[in-house]
């Protein structure tokens, strides 16, 4: 038997079912109905209520962040963390090819342009040696800020972790601290995944999460920003709202705001969710390790979690041989009713990110000939409790 079809026989074992099966479904088997339809029999269903703080809340507790604001999306939350860290028209951030495009959405939103550099093989993200020999060869420092040979500053360094696997983020907090440069991790896939002990997304000044309907908890769209202080925290949900200043009934903005927060309709569901997080990681950390030994042996190389870190397994990935082998790979597994899919075609082939500043890719174009995201649900309610 090909190892296509083990697989395939594998995935269909493992979730015990017959019908399609999706790359990565949500699961609402905990108190969410109920709280959802508090929020409704409440009247509180929009961007006020108490489900919201007690998003929040639950969500700091868990990553350990200072403050955690909620916002609409995953993307919101990208931007507002970028825009509070003094991303400003014709600036550049540095990111990775090998990401989702929201991720290079929000920097040309805010009329900044990326900057792609390479990702290493072992994480799959930010390869902090790309980065500091761009930063080497193409930039210089002036007055305690970094600028690019074009004139333009680089006004943040934006690594991402790619399907909840950790970048050495230490490694890149080390890069861009020499340069003067405010990191932004793009977290929207690791909510659960932690390197060296401690979780994704607080190791920077400000991060960003989603709870997409894909993502490892959802609230059907939602974001989170996360802050290293109380007090950025603040001038977060200020300009995620509407830059109103507290009183009793002037409407008073004293700057441009974005009305991005979250209704509480969502954040009940957010709630709910979280409440089975750590179920949620566990079945998750099982299925990662029953495709390991599934492919232990195999021609496909599966990914696993890198070294000091743990992560979350939001999509499971396998490395093929070559794009051949990929393709028929990805055919085979989809005809079948088993949904497989390559990774994000890179950033700097898609036409508004073509003329993109990039140093070398090697690394982001091998991987991206040759990975695939497996079926990574989590398995069904009766297994999970
Ligand atoms: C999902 C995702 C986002 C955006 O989140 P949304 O909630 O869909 O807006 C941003 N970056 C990455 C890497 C993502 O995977």
């Amino acid at each position: 038997m090909s190892s296509t079809q083990s697989l395939i026989r594998f995935v269909r074992e493992f979730y015990q079912s017959n019908e399609f099966i999706p790359l990565h479904a949500p699961h609402f088997n905990g108190n969410e109905k109920s709280y959802v339809l508090d929020t409704i029999d409440s009247t509180f269903v929009s961007s006020v209520g108490a489900y919201v703080d007690l998003f929040e809340r639950q969500v700091a507790e868990f990553t350990n962040a200072s403050s955690a604001i909620a916002t609409v999306n995953g993307t919101a939350a990208l931007y507002s963390a970028l825009y509070v860290a003094g991303v400003r028209p014709n600036e550049l951030v540095i990111t990775q090819a090998l990401t989702f495009v929201a991720t290079c959405n929000v920097i040309a939103q805010l009329g900044a342009q990326p900057v792609f550099v390479d990702v290493e093989r072992a994480t799959l993200g930010m390869c902090p040696r790309a980065l500091e020999t761009f930063l080497d060869q193409h930039c210089h420092l002036k007055e305690g800020m970094c600028f690019h040979s074009s004139g333009s500053r680089i006004a943040a360094v934006v690594p991402m972790h790619t399907f909840g696997h950790p970048v050495q983020i230490h490694e890149i907090n080390r890069v861009c601290a020499r340069f003067g440069i405010t990191v932004v991790e793009d977290a929207a896939e690791s909510l659960g995944s932690f390197y060296k002990g401690q979780h994704t997304g607080t190791f920077s000044p400000f991060a960003a999460l989603s709870f997409n309907g894909n993502k490892v908890i959802t609230t059907g769209g939602g974001g989170m920003v996360l802050c290293e202080s109380q007090e950025v925290g603040k001038r977060v949900k200020h300009i995620t709202t509407t830059a109103k200043v507290a009183h009793a009934y002037e409407f008073y903005h004293d700057e441009l705001a974005f009305n991005f927060r979250m209704p509480n309709i969502n954040a009940a569901l957010g709630c709910g969710q979280m409440e089975q997080l750590h179920a949620y990681l566990s079945a998750k950390r099982a299925l990662a390790l029953a495709y390991q030994a599934h492919f232990d042996g195999s021609e496909l190389e599966f990914v696993c979690e890198p070294e000091h870190a743990q992560s979350n397994y939001w999509l499971n990935a396998v490395i093929c041989a070559d794009k051949h082998h990929r393709d028929e790979f990805l055919e085979m597994t989809n005809k079948a009713g088993v949904m497989t899919r390559p990774v994000w075609q890179l950033m700097h082939t898609l036409p508004m990110f073509k003329n993109a500043i990039r140093g070398p890719l090697d690394m982001s174009v091998w991987l991206a000939e040759r990975i695939v995201n497996l079926p990574s649900s989590v398995p069904t309610v009766s297994e999970v409790k």
